[in-house]
């Protein structure tokens, strides 16, 4: 059915083949970046995936971006809140800003797009919400306080929002990543990255499209039985 489904980041990495996907599902799907415009220009080439360009992190850059996306397709029945950055470092090293960019940017975006979908999703009694958090989230890693609280964060605001939508058949769950291979995993340092796929049951990375079939299941219309999970999708690398 083709329902407007907007993905957050969705024009590189992970959220461009959930883009993708949502899209062969029949959705109208619209994909959100923060600047890398040589990304978005030949993703909508590629694709013919329309890209919006906003700041998650802003209230009010949102509230303009949802208003557009409305204006030109309808209103947001499917959110998959999947962008996100990190700003590593240990706590000796980690100032203020890395903080806060990380906090907006990954946490207060769910806040800023659940908010503003709301009203509508609720009016309808129909809303699928996925929030992208991270097996970092689920077990920490070193030099990540700010990733792994925002992540963590994700984990605990889907529950409670879960709750609330219910009633309206508004579905929110979460998606834990382990390590996918993207531009992101392929900054870590060879040496490193051996031995974390030396720590994943099933040997290999995760890929975008591993990631992505876990949203469309959570996002298909007959999926309103499944609420408030998260949904480890890492390889069996951390079973929680
Ligand atoms: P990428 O770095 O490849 O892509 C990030 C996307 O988010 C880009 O589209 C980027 O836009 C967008 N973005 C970043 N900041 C903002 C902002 N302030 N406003 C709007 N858009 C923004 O990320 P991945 O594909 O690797 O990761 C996708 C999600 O999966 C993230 O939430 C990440 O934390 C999570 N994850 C990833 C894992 C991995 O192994 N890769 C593991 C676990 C979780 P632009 O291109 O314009 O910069």
């Amino acid at each position: 059915m083709a329902r407007v489904a907007l993905v957050t980041g969705g024009q590189r990495g992970i959220g461009a083949t959930i883009s993708e996907r949502l899209k062969d599902q029949g959705r109208t799907v619209v994909a959100s970046y923060a600047g890398n415009e040589e990304a978005a220009r030949a993703f909508t080439e590629r694709t013919g995936i329309p890209c919006i360009r906003f700041d998650v992190g802003d209230f009010e850059q949102c509230k303009a971006a949802v208003a557009e996306i409305k204006e030109k397709y309808g209103p947001i029945e499917i959110l998959v809140n999947n962008a996100g950055i990190t700003r590593d470092g240990t706590m000796k090293r980690m100032d203020r800003k890395m903080w806060d960019d990380v906090i907006d940017t990954n946490l207060g975006s769910c806040f800023n797009l659940c908010k503003l979908v709301w009203e509508d999703m609720s009016a309808k009694k129909f809303g699928r919400i996925v929030n992208i958090g991270s097996i970092n989230g689920q077990a920490g890693q070193y030099g990540q306080v700010n990733y792994a609280a925002a992540k963590s964060g994700i984990h605990g605001f889907t529950k409670a929002l879960a709750q609330e939508g219910a009633r309206f058949n508004i579905t929110v769950n979460a998606i834990a990543p382990g390590y996918v291979d993207t531009e992101m995993v392929r900054a870590v340092p060879p040496d490193v990255l051996e031995k974390i796929i030396a720590r994943i049951p099933v040997g290999r990375l995760g890929r975008a499209d591993d990631i992505a079939r876990g949203v469309c299941f959570l996002t298909a219309d007959d999926a309103e039985f499944i609420t408030g999970s998260t949904m480890s999708i890492n390889g069996g690398q951390h079973m929680y």
